[in-house]
């Protein structure tokens, strides 16, 4: 699986995923310490609506505890995340409005092995929304479908494939009809024959104009897909560009040596 595969079986539509300049996430001066590891750097970053941001960067810059911070899987301890308008504080309230607005899927699909595919998408919406069982379902399978595994429904995760399961993770998000999607490394535990199949749905999600931020070493689906990418080492944004300027004119000698090594 390469970047050219998916270029050449799928033709995008990058006109039609347009930017707004309504702003979906506004990060400010945030910093992040694990104990007395400085993790996260003065971090500043503003996501428009419908932008598709990929994050970059080599394994342990902070990437994940990024995405992490902005739906407070972690805490941060200076500067103001505000998702949606909402600022990210301690206040219980406003983590429950960001996070449900904020759609998460993860390396591992984190699927719960004993319940079915239908009850995995059904849960949160059910005890969480207060949504009929009925009503659930019933968007459990609108989204099964739009993520092509409908005929899984009743099975558990474990028959799945690994990309199955990663589509169902994906569908089961979209279940509580987020406004933006975080995406941390969504192809990096599947082998190579299942990763168009997620990014293939990634794609969908973002020409239907789904903000998002995908931490993700796919560089094909950067540059077909994102219209910005984020390098990071060492805790802080070291460079950002549109794919095109990104990949051909590399500004920092840490990104070049990034790239170097990924290409
Ligand atoms: P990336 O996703 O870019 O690989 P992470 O955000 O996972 O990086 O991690 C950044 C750094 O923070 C790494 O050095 C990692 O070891 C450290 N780290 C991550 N989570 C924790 C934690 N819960 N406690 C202490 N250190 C952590
Ligand atoms: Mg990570």
């Amino acid at each position: 699986m390469t970047a050219t595969d998916i270029e050449t079986e799928r033709h995008i539509d990058r006109s039609a995923m347009t930017v707004s300049d309504e702003v979906a996430i506004e990060i400010r001066g945030m910093n992040k310490w694990f104990g007395s590891f400085h993790v996260l750097r003065d971090i500043n970053l503003t996501v428009y609506r419908g932008e598709r941001i990929v994050i970059c960067g080599p394994s342990g810059s902070g990437k994940s505890t990024l995405i992490r911070c902005i739906n407070r899987l972690e805490e941060h301890q200076q500067g103001d995340i505000t998702v949606d308008g909402t600022l990210l504080s301690s206040d219980l309230k406003n983590i429950d409005r960001i996070r449900s607005e904020v759609g998460m899927v993860f390396q591992h699909f984190n699927l719960f092995p004993h319940l079915t595919i239908l009850e995995n998408c059904t849960l949160a919406p059910i005890w969480v929304r207060k949504v009929p069982k009925k009503e659930a379902e019933a968007t459990a399978m609108h989204y099964l479908e739009r993520v092509k595994i409908p005929e899984q429904a009743h099975k558990y995760p474990g028959q799945l494939s690994g990309g199955q399961q990663q589509r169902v993770a994906i569908a089961r998000s979209l279940c509580m009809n987020p406004r933006i999607m975080l995406f941390d490394e969504p192809t990096s535990a599947l082998d190579p024959e299942m990763i168009k199949e997620v990014l293939d749905t990634m794609i969908g999600l973002a020409e239907e104009g789904m903000t998002m931020l995908c931490v993700t070493h796919e560089m094909g689906f950067a540059r077909q897909v994102a219209n910005r990418v984020i390098f990071m080492d060492q805790g802080q944004i070291v460079e950002q560009n549109e794919p095109e300027e990104f990949f051909n004119n590399p500004q920092s000698e840490r990104t070049k040596l990034f790239l170097s090594q990924i290409l």
